[in-house]
């Protein structure tokens, strides 16, 4: 008899597993407890995979052998904790295309901040080494997907805390931690513990064989290191200090080192700029080290990376004022860097839906770096309690365009406007996307 699978959530992950259940033969269906959106749902049906909308349906759902539950259903919800108490077997889809993947190779990169630009950087090295590989997970296009449509040689698989929740045998072959800061508290239960044990999950069945890159100079990293460690090999990464083997930084160069492989590339030459690319430049190239790709084409490829939209992105240079769009920067920590980063006087638009931030985290850096702050949002009491004292020029907008005015109305030549918000834009826009396009079509205006 077929074995029947149940997949919870019918998103591009949902679908991507229920692609891949059907492929081998599982009996399938999708549930999902809102509308289905049109194309996932024309998916579906063009395929004959059975399921629902609007409803989830118990006696069907119960009686699965294995549940795949999508990233975005909370350990909360009703159903969930039901299905829990039964002991029904329940994975993330991450784990279920990990199932599949044959003897392929997998590099998995988690992390508060620079998930996409380390998964991107990877994925463009790896390729311009010649590895048949494909980018999946978190970034867009799901794991259990491709495995189902073009199975390669090796996944970079960017993957979220959620979809680290319900692994079980997981295991990449190089794991990379970018940093831990606090986010999502709301997913586990206000206690940063565990979630910072969730991004941890992603060395849980590492072996010897393994390889773990992890940023040496993250506090909350180091600080939980040797309470999650295993026996896989711990390769540090580090702009603090030279190391014997690792990623390191000194003098504005990076020097690699795994086993009895060194390589070494001036800072200057890297693609993508700010100090937290540099981590991430260093966590790629370890990886690719690692996996043994050439130095040549590793060197070529982090100087040919175009750097993302929404991440510290050049938009124009107007009348000698510089813009950037870093609206993906939705937390302090992200703006931090960010403004860590800037070079010039700086006009910096910040606000929009606070997820609990501590502005005091940025006070030294807003004090030293920035001449105006433009305030971009609903309620911008914090931000103007945090930096009145700092900030001689504060003032509130409620619409990208009057941002970009207002922020060029204070800049002079050889100032830089940056759009670095540490807030989600929910209250004026409809995502961070939305924001960061509405900023540069309003500095195009100009
Ligand atoms: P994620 O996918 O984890 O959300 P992104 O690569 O999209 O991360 O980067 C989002 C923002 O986070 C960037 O605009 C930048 O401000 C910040 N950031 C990127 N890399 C790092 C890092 N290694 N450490 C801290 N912050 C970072």
């Amino acid at each position: 008899m077929k074995k029947k699978i149940v997949i919870l959530g019918a998103g591009e992950s949902g679908v991507g597993a229920a692609l891949l259940a059907q492929q081998k033969d599982y009996d399938v269906f999708v549930s999902d407890a809102s509308l289905i959106n049109a194309s996932f749902k024309s998916e579906l049906t063009l395929n004959s995979i059975d399921f629902e909308e609007g409803v989830h349906t118990k006696e069907k759902i119960f009686s699965a052998d294995v549940i795949v539950k999508s990233p975005g259903i909370p350990e909360k919800n009703d159903l969930i904790k039901e299905l829990r108490k039964e002991g029904v077997e329940i994975i993330s889809e991450i784990e279920f295309a990990f199932w599949y993947k044959g003897g392929s190779k997998i590099i998995g990169i988690t992390g508060s901040n620079g998930k996409t630009t380390t998964t991107s950087l990877v994925y463009h090295i790896c390729k311009e080494g010649g590895l048949d590989c494909a980018m999946v997970g978190n970034i867009g296009y799901s794991f259990a997907r491709q495995v189902a449509k073009e199975p390669k040689r090796v996944y970079v698989v960017e993957i979220s805390s959620f979809q680290l929740d319900d692994i079980k045998t997981f295991r990449p072959d190089v794991a990379i931690l970018t940093n831990i800061t606090e986010d999502h508290l709301d997913r586990y239960e206000y206690n940063f513990e565990n979630y910072i044990a969730s991004k941890f999950n992603i060395i849980k069945n590492q072996t010897k064989n393994d390889v773990f890159i992890y940023n040496a100079d993250d506090e909350v990293t180091v600080k939980y290191l040797n309470k999650f460690l295993n026996s896989t090999n711990p390769l540090p990464i580090s702009m603090r200090k030279s190391l014997p083997q690792g990623a390191y930084i000194t003098n504005a160069e990076m020097h690699i080192k795994w086993q009895k492989e060194e390589m070494n590339m001036s800072v200057e030459d890297f693609a993508v700029k700010g100090k937290h690319n540099q981590y991430n430049t260093m966590a790629a190239g370890l990886s690719a080290v690692v996996m043994d790709i050439r130095k040549e084409k590793i060197r070529d490829a982090v100087q040919t990376f175009e750097s993302l939209e929404h991440r510290m992105e050049t938009v124009a240079t107007i009348k000698g004022v510089e813009f950037i769009n870093d609206s993906k920067a939705t937390n302090t920590n992200s703006t931090w860097f960010a403004l860590e980063s800037m070079t010039k006087p700086t006009i910096l638009i910040l606000g929009g839906v606070d997820k609990g931030n501590d502005y005091s985290f940025l006070k030294d850096l807003v004090k030293e770096k920035v001449k105006a702050i433009v305030c971009l949002g609903i309620d911008n009491r914090k931000i103007h309690e945090a930096f009145g004292n700092d900030v001689g020029l504060m003032v509130n907008t409620t619409s990208a365009k009057d941002a970009v005015q207002a922020a060029f109305h204070f800049a002079n030549k050889g100032d830089v406007v940056l759009l670095s918000p540490a807030c989600a834009s929910f209250d004026l826009f409809k995502n961070y996307e939305d924001r960061g396009k509405q900023f540069k079509e309003a500095v195009k205006d100009l």
